[in-house]
């Protein structure tokens, strides 16, 4: 079985988890695509990942209404030993790639993180990965009857519903008290589609010129068409936006449907987070920009003249 731990928050399933359920599919390892949904009133959830997944097996439980790196490894690691994985794939958000090296030394299993493709070669699972500021794709392999693979997120499409809804299954779990705990959080409240979650996202460079020009173009344009709102690191690093926002090697992998940069040069390290995006939406006076190289569709011009043209015609 092909073990996949879903992703979900607010009783919705994430986008990450459909892109590991791709991310089976494309692997090709032997077993059913299995989902497993951990939490608590995850009801919804499990339905949700019954209609892309060969079986559902569900942990609904008030021990994991709150996520904890030890609970959470205990869990997959019991999940996987019964179930005779053969693959275990973990998205690679910050707490997956916390808990999953715990899984892997539980299962005693080889460990790759942060893969952006997924193939076999023979009886091992090839992976591919960045390193070097991205410059440089390698490519790991990994065999034994079980590895844990932690999946990139935007690296995969989401996958499309499959022809059956996969059977449900409630599971027993034998869990640890935790001896660590999440004690606060705060959550940053806005209305805005998550970067991760979002089709259309309108991503803003140094090009558009100060934190108030972000501010009316990039988040204009992106509020009055529905999009998530992305900077690159060097309007990050100049303090004009927050790092959440950040596209890229260091920051966020997206792959939208339609990927509009206003004044983004497309350095390596920016394309390496957005260059898989399904339309690529280029505004830039340099008409040598590297950006244009993977644009799909290219405006040469300024963005102080084109961007409220475009917002004035999205307000239509
Ligand atoms: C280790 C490492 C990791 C990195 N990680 C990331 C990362 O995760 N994400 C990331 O984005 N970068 C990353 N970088 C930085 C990256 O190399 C670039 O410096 C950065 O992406 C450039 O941002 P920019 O395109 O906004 O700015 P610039 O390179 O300054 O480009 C601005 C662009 O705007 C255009 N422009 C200027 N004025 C206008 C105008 N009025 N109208 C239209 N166009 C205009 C210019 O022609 C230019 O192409 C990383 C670098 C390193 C070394």
């Amino acid at each position: 079985m092909i073990l996949i731990v879903a992703e979900h928050a607010g009783g919705k399933l994430g986008k990450a988890t459909l892109e590991m359920v791709t991310a089976a599919r494309e692997a090709g390892r032997e077993g059913p695509i299995t989902l497993l949904v951990l939490g608590q009133d995850v009801a919804a959830v499990a339905t949700e990942a019954a209609a892309v997944a060969d079986q559902v097996l569900v942990g609904d439980l008030p021990a994991l209404a709150q996520y904890n790196p030890e609970v959470w490894a205990a869990a997959v690691a019991q999940i996987a030993r019964e179930g005779e994985a053969n693959t275990v794939l973990i998205g690679g958000s910050r707490s997956g790639r916390e808990y999953a090296p715990r899984v892997a030394v539980k299962l005693d299993a080889p460990y790759l993180e942060d893969a952006t493709k997924l193939s076999v070669n023979g009886n091992a699972l090839q992976a591919q990965r960045y390193t070097y500021l991205a410059r440089v794709t390698e490519t790991v392999e990994a065999e034994g009857p079980v590895i844990v693979v932690t999946v990139k997120p935007g690296s995969f499409a989401p996958a499309a519903p499959a022809s059956a809804a996969g059977e449900q299954y409630d599971i027993e779990l034998d869990l640890p008290t935790p001896r660590t705990e999440i004690t606060g959080k705060s959550v940053e409240k806005t209305s805005r589609v998550a970067l991760t979650e979002a089709d259309v996202i309108v991503t803003g460079g140094r090009g558009v010129g100060s934190p108030e020009n972000f501010a009316q173009y990039v988040e204009g344009l992106a509020d009055n068409i529905g999009a998530g709102v992305g900077a690159t690191r060097a309007v990050v690093d100049a303090g004009w936006r927050p790092y959440a926002e950040q596209v890229g090697q260091t920051g966020k992998t997206v792959q939208p449907k339609a990927y509009i940069a206003l004044g983004v040069s497309g350095a390596v390290q920016h394309l390496s987070g957005m260059g898989k995006s399904k339309n690529i939406i280029a505004i830039n006076k340099d008409a040598e920009a590297p950006i244009f190289k993977v644009a799909d569709y290219g405006i040469v011009g300024d963005v102080n003249q084109i961007v409220p043209a475009l917002i004035a015609a999205s307000k239509k």
